[in-house]
């Protein structure tokens, strides 16, 4: 069977609904298939959402709430298809279906060091 979310069937997993830490069990009423990257999605963003429940300063929930926003707008299922998971704060999370990577699931070293700009003299652009 495909992921339930996205149709991939790249590193599929099985996800309980009602999560582990809740009590969930592994029993087929609370189960279900997913893509490796959809599966790291909705236990990102139920770390979001508890955290946004638990937080009542305004400045903090608006930047739980845009996290949110950009971690959904970058898993949307058809991208979680194409490319894997997207974690916006940390870019070399990015997990790439197996095909593009090779064999593992990370993309090569290489690609998830920071490139800076060979002009770049790494300069403040702070003002002191
Ligand atoms: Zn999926």
């Amino acid at each position: 069977m495909d992921c339930v979310r996205c149709g991939s069937d790249n590193k599929l997993e099985t996800d309980r609904i009602i999560p582990g830490i809740e009590g969930g069990e592994y029993v087929p009423e609370n189960t279900r298939e997913l893509c490796q990257g959809c599966h790291k999605y909705r236990h990102e963003r139920d770390k979001i959402v508890a955290t946004l429940e638990g937080e009542s300063q305004p400045d903090r929930v608006a930047v739980l709430r845009e996290r949110l926003r950009i971690l959904d707008e970058q898993n949307e299922p058809e991208k979680v298809k194409q490319r894997g998971y997207y974690s916006y704060w940390n870019d070399y999370q990015v997990i790439l279906p197996r095909e593009q990577t090779g064999a593992g699931i990370y993309p090569p070293k290489e690609q998830m060091a920071f490139d800076w700009p060979e002009t770049s003299s790494r300069v403040s652009t702070i003002p002191v």
